[in-house]
Parts: C-alpha cells; sequence; structure tokens
C-alpha cells in the first residue's frame, strides 16, 4: 500500500479485525455484483468506497426517473443512461482507484459461471426469481460465496450461501427453482426508499468480512427485516439433500 492507500483506509487498518492484512484482501479480491438498482447502489458503492479492488457489475437496465427515489448511485442527469455506466461513474468518484467492468447483458446461468469464475464473492442484488436461480447455480458450479439480499415495500431479507463450507446451503435449497409464483418486482410493486440501503449496505458488510475473513458470516442464516415496525427475524437454513441444484443426487 502506498502513503495515499495508508491514509485512504486508515479506519479499516486501524481495526484490530482488519489492519493491514484485511485491507491487502480487500485490495485484492474481485467482487461481482448484478444488479446495478436499489439493492446494487449502495452494496457496490461501499465495495468501491472500501477498497475493493475490481468490480463486476452485471444489467442490462438504464436509469429511469421512478428508479431515482431509491437507487442513490443514480442522478438525475443520468436518466437514460446505462446503469452499469452510471453507477461506475458514481464509484469512480468516490475511489478513482478501482477497477470496474461493467457488463450490460441480461445474463443466463452460461454468461454468470464465466463472470463468477475468479470472483472472491458474488452478491445478487436483482428483483428477479429466475435470474436469481441462475446467479445461485453458477454460484454453486463454482463454489463462489454467494450474498443474497431481497427487499419489497418495507420488508427485506437477507443470507449468505458459502459453499465452500462443507454442507452448506445453497439458495435453491431455500427457494426451489421449480417453484413459480407471479413475479413481484419493483417495477410494479411499491419499496420503501431506505430499505433497499439497509439490505444493500448488509450485503457490502457481509461480502467484506468474507473477503477480510471477519467473524461469523450470515450463511446458515435467513435474517427477515420488517421495516414498518423495524422487527428482525433470524431463520435457520438447512441444506436441503434433494436440492435439484446442489444436491449430489444431481451433480453426481
Ligand atoms: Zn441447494
Amino acid at each position: 500500500m502506498n502513503d495515499e492507500q495508508l491514509l485512504r483506509y486508515s479506519r479499516h487498518i486501524f481495526l484490530d479485525e482488519i489492519g493491514i492484512e484485511g485491507q491487502e484482501a480487500i485490495l485484492a479480491a474481485h467482487a461481482v455484483v448484478v444488479g446495478a438498482g436499489g439493492l446494487g447502489s449502495p452494496a457496490a458503492m461501499y465495495l468501491a468506497s472500501a477498497g475493493v479492488g475490481r468490480i463486476t457489475l452485471v444489467d442490462d437496465d438504464r436509469v429511469d426517473l421512478t428508479n431515482l427515489q431509491r437507487q442513490i448511485a443514480h442522478t438525475t442527469e443520468r436518466v437514460g443512461q446505462a446503469k452499469v455506466s452510471s453507477c461506475a461513474a458514481s464509484l469512480l468518484a468516490i475511489n478513482p482507484h478501482v477497477q470496474i467492468s461493467t457488463v450490460q447483458e441480461r445474463v443466463d446461468q452460461q454468461r454468470l459461471q464465466t463472470l463468477v469464475a475468479d470472483a472472491s464473492v458474488v452478491l445478487d442484488c436483482t428483483d428477479n426469481y429466475r435470474t436469481r436461480q441462475a446467479i445461485n447455480a453458477a454460484c454453486v458450479a463454482q463454489a463462489k460465496p454467494l450474498v443474497s439480499g431481497a427487499a419489497i415495500r418495507f420488508d427485506g431479507q437477507i443470507s449468505v450461501f458459502d459453499r465452500r463450507r462443507h454442507g452448506a446451503a445453497c439458495y435453491a435449497c431455500l427457494f426451489s427453482p421449480e417453484e413459480t409464483f407471479e413475479e413481484a418486482s419493483c417495477s410494479s410493486m411499491g419499496v420503501f426508499a431506505p430499505l433497499v440501503g439497509i439490505i444493500g449496505t448488509m450485503q457490502a458488510a457481509e461480502a467484506l468480512k468474507l473477503i477480510a475473513g471477519i467473524g461469523h458470516s450470515l450463511d446458515g442464516r435467513l435474517m427477515m427485516l420488517e421495516l414498518k415496525d423495524m422487527e428482525w427475524n433470524t431463520m435457520q437454513v438447512a441444506r436441503n439433500p434433494l436440492c435439484p441444484v446442489c444436491s449430489r443426487l444431481h451433480t453426481a
């Protein structure tokens, strides 16, 4: 680290749990953030400010006026721009040393497999069930830790699926890919602005913890927030031995 970096990251380096070694790990890390909207904005902004060396932003959408109420990486003057470019501009304004790759595509599982191949951590910041399943399948196939967040109306949830741990569950153990239900996306539903900030920021926290090896992650636990009454509930997540994505029966 040079002098500028020692200053920039000094408040991380002061933490015993991070120090020089942890900050070096953060600088060497590659985070893949799928979704540059409400969750992806704060998640990516904290990853960039914290010094994650490489960030890949994946989103096929463009900035719309209706996004600005909660998607804080975007600005009024960037309405109409690709979300990945708009988000990248915000990240570079905070920290010009971060290497940012932008992927303006609706990605499928095959494409995701390539994108996450050298990732240290993957953040699911999407609002689409099929894409969530594709991200999970790619993370299972590549044994990459996945930080999954979701937010709608006043309700949020967050979990970590760290397949590097023996016996860890995957997203599909909890939410079956065979399930078909109506897509409840933000495009037609309300979402309380700070909710996505809370969940997205927690995703950044879990990702940085995984990178620097701090404390215990949310692997094996699902946290659910009811923001209206500000109540948190935690549920244990167990591996489903019949999971169509990660069970040995299906991967053999
Ligand atoms: Zn599974």
